[in-house]
């Protein structure tokens, strides 16, 4: 009764402002929380920018798709599968992550959702709930699971807290600063192995 609960952006796949904004030369769309701590002024600041040039969800799937996941990463996860059972446990949206979900074979995904309109462009975002990766290991540590968990950055640390094994996969230096409690992995191979043997001290 073991579950594996993996963070996506960072982990998985590529950060995906980050490669969004690269890949359609918007440098604005690399802004993020360090620059604007309010999360809603910088959600809305990204749809009206995503709005001003014209790009509804299907050029940004379209773009996403082409992005692809991290070398190794669809590999890594289906063999994952066939020991564990794997949630990914992401604060992206579903109509984004789609085409990268498509490359990985459909994982199980629990992240946020958006909103378009008749044209297809995006008008708003829904959160699922606050502190979602957090609420999700402890619930199912209540349904009597036993959950390793792995993420890259500071929103990943509270689900690490959570579970019974945390680990950080490639995180940058503030956060392995901050939580030295947690192995710090730098490849898939390694991953694999870390997680076996968290599950075997629980
Ligand atoms: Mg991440």
């Amino acid at each position: 009764m073991r579950i594996v609960c993996l963070d996506l952006e960072g982990v998985l796949v590529p950060e995906i402002w980050i490669e969004f904004s690269k890949r359609t030369g918007i440098p604005e769309l690399r802004r993020t929380t360090r620059d604007e701590p309010d999360y809603d002024k910088l959600m809305q600041f990204r749809l009206n920018l995503l709005r001003q040039h014209g790009l509804g969800l299907p050029d940004i799937q379209k773009v996403i798709g082409e992005m692809g996941p991290m070398p190794g990463a669809r590999a890594f996860l289906d063999n994952l599968r066939e020991r564990y059972e794997v949630i990914i446990l992401s604060d992206t949206f579903y109509e984004f992550a789609h085409p990268l979900m498509r490359q990985l074979g459909w994982p199980t995904l629990f992240c946020h959702s958006l909103e378009t309109d008749a044209d297809g462009m995006l008008v708003a975002y829904r959160l699922r709930m606050p502190d979602q990766k957090r609420e999700a290991v402890k619930r199912l540590r209540e349904m009597n699971f036993t959950v390793v968990a792995a993420g890259d950055s500071y929103n990943d640390t509270a689900m690490l807290g959570e579970a019974n094994g945390g680990i950080l996969f490639h995180p940058p230096e503030n956060v392995i600063r901050e939580f030295p409690q947690y192995p710090v992995i730098l490849n898939y191979d390694e991953l694999r192995a870390e997680i076996d043997k968290a599950f075997a001290r629980v």
